[in-house]
């Protein structure tokens, strides 16, 4: 058995259409506008969830569930992330993460009296202390205010059966 720190990394965006939700991290933030999705849009579990399985170049979520596929329509994205978990486990034996570093970029609405939610909300999803999920909130000055981004590095320590 050997053990090791992989790092991952995940980016994810979606346009801001009216009379969709707004879901960030798996909280539901009040807004006039929301991801225009086939999911729910949740842009931090999307690129969270692709985070990691670049640790282990298992591909992206886009691989996992199709986007033409219609069971896939207003998913729950945490059963993205917790099927993905279920994948990694899987593939890298048992994989645990060690921290969240998460960057929101939003115009508006301003999410900062969000986040300790959004923390708690990722760290209950992944087994881990909120106070491993670090989240960063960004505005794009103007430049993509009809969109909602996120990106997010993370670490796994995995362990994995030794090679015959
Ligand atoms: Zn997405």
């Amino acid at each position: 058995m050997s053990a090791g720190l992989r790092v991952g990394h995940g980016q994810d965006a979606h346009r801001l259409v009216p009379g969709r939700p707004l879901v960030i991290g798996g909280v539901t933030v009040p807004s006039e506008r929301g991801a225009d999705a086939h999911s729910d849009g949740d842009v931090l579990l999307h690129a969270l969830a692709d985070a990691l399985l670049s640790t282990h170049a298992l591909g992206d979520i886009g691989k996992l569930f199709p986007p033409a596929n219609p069971a896939f329509a207003d998913l729950d994205s945490r059963t993205i992330v917790t099927r993905v978990l279920a994948e990694l486990e899987e593939r890298a034996g048992t994989a645990r993460v060690t921290n969240v570093a998460a960057v929101v970029t939003l115009d508006a609405p301003k999410l900062g009296r969000y986040r300790d939610e959004i923390a708690t909300s990722v760290a209950k999803l992944l087994g881990i202390g909120p106070d491993a999920v670090g989240v960063t909130f960004k505005t794009s000055e103007g430049l993509a205010s009809d969109h909602v981004q996120a990106s997010v590095v993370l670490g796994v320590t995995a362990v994995t059966p030794a090679l015959p």
